[in-house]
């Protein structure tokens, strides 16, 4: 007998149908003699319009009620996903962020999660209920309604795996499991048996938007064993998430590519080199909240620099109207230019640390289709570029090529 935690995302509970599938599979996983908490997000679709019905009366909508209007759509879905349980002859209940206590801090729209109070929950699973709880939703210590970004039921599901000291924790989507790249974008792209973990949260922090951040995170320090896996399917062992790289298996150079189209760059001219001069510029962004990606400044020749970031697209103006309107003046910078139609590209692979020439290919490969590259970042384990966000699509797909993620690892 297993604990396992299953989360089904926004497509796999997004109609009647798919929710009674999904109640379905529980009942197998129940009839196996397995205990089953089942995380949800809200119906595919809902949480946009539920942002979009805010936007409609606040061009930035109070956080706190943001928050309070999000994470109604999973509400909807626990009760309903506990309803199609129940149908298929199981014992089901239902609980809010808020009503199993996932106490999180007080960061409305990104808040993190502190502490779970799994005792209820422990004590239902014992009773034979399958537990259902709703996703990308907590509760401050004050009783305030928070919500954990985008995607953030991803990590209800691993905090709770987590919590519960589970044996697995899938995540039901609608992909077969993490793919060399989104298989949206290159049809070639091909399902990984096993990411490391180390990768995993690369991909994730890059632009893959398969697994939240954080929840890989909380895979990471938890130890969660950590499996995606496809709704669509009956089928399938899915992508394991793995602590160790086999050894014994001839590690491919290059696992993944990610890519982010939500990247802005933004360049201050001739500003005066000397110390102090880079925290006065990102200070006051920071100040602001803003967060900032990858940053260059160049070499001075006469005295003078460049000095370019990214920022999130959606930040892009914020940020441009602090550096104009604070920064430039005050430390005598010729000028401030941005660009927001700007995409990052990454390739991500541990078997980097053991070659050579892995940016060289890359560079090369983007070369050969006449694509500038803007900003360059790398870490062991990974190499970024700032491309024109045109190129984006066409850039993922070479590299693909070039570094041969299309072909089956022997
Ligand atoms: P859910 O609603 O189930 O949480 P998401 O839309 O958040 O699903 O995440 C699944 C999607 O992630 C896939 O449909 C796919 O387009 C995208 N994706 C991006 N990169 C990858 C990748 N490397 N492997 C698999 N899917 C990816
Ligand atoms: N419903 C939320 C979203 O669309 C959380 C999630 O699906 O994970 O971002
Ligand atoms: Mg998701």
């Amino acid at each position: 007998m297993a604990l396992i935690v299953q989360k089904y995302g926004g497509t796999s509970v997004g109609s009647v149908e798919r929710m009674l599938s999904v109640a379905r599979r529980v009942a197998k996983y129940k009839a196996q003699g397995h205990q089953i908490v089942v995380v949800v997000s809200a119906m595919s679709g809902e949480t946009n319009r539920l942002l979009a019905l805010a936007k409609n009366i606040q061009d930035s909508p109070d956080p706190r009620e943001l928050d309070v209007v999000l994470s109604t759509g999973e509400q909807v879905t626990i009760g309903l996903v506990a309803m199609a349980l129940m149908q298929v002859g199981l014992k089901a209940k239902s609980y809010t962020g808020a009503q199993v206590k996932i106490l999180t801090d007080n960061a409305f729209t990104k808040a993190r999660i502190l502490s779970i109070e799994e005792q209820n929950v422990r004590l239902d699973l014992a009773n034979d209920y399958v537990v259902v709880v709703a996703g990308f939703q907590g509760v401050d210590e004050n009783g305030n309604i928070t919500t954990l970004g985008r995607g953030g039921s991803d990590t209800t599901g691993v905090a709770l795996a987590a919590a519960l000291g589970a044996d697995e924790c899938q995540i039901y989507t609608d992909v077969d499991g993490v793919y060399t790249t989104d298989p949206r974008i290159v049809p070639e792209a091909r399902r990984l048996k096993t990411i490391t973990f180390e990768e995993m949260l690369e991909m994730a922090s890059l632009g893959s938007k398969v697994l939240q951040i954080r929840s890989v995170e909380f895979a990471g320090k938890y130890k969660v064993r950590l499996r995606v896996l496809s709704s669509f399917q009956d089928e399938g062992e899915g992508t394991l998430i793995t602590f160790e790289e086999d050894k014994d298996m001839e590690q491919a150079i290059i696992s993944g590519i990610a890519f982010n189209r939500d990247e802005a760059k933004i360049t201050v001219r001739g500003v005066p080199d000397r110390p102090g001069i880079a925290y006065q510029i990102i200070g006051p962004v920071s100040d602001a909240n803003i967060d900032v990606d990858i940053i260059i400044q160049n070499v001075s020749t006469d005295g003078t620099t460049d000095f370019s970031f990214t920022v999130h697209r959606n930040e892009f103006s914020k940020a441009m109207e602090i550096l104009k309107n604070k920064v430039q003046k005050h430390i005598g910078a010729a000028d401030v230019v941005g660009d927001d139609k700007t995409a990052k590209v990454s390739v991500v692979g541990v078997g980097m640390r053991s070659h050579v020439g892995i940016a060289s290919k890359m560079f090369r490969t983007l070369a050969e289709e006449g694509i500038n590259i803007q900003m360059i970042s790398t870490s062991e384990i990974k190499i970024s570029v700032v491309i024109d966000e045109k190129y984006l699509e066409l850039a993922v797909r070479v590299l693909h090529k070039a570094f041969d993620l299309d072909q089956e690892r022997i």
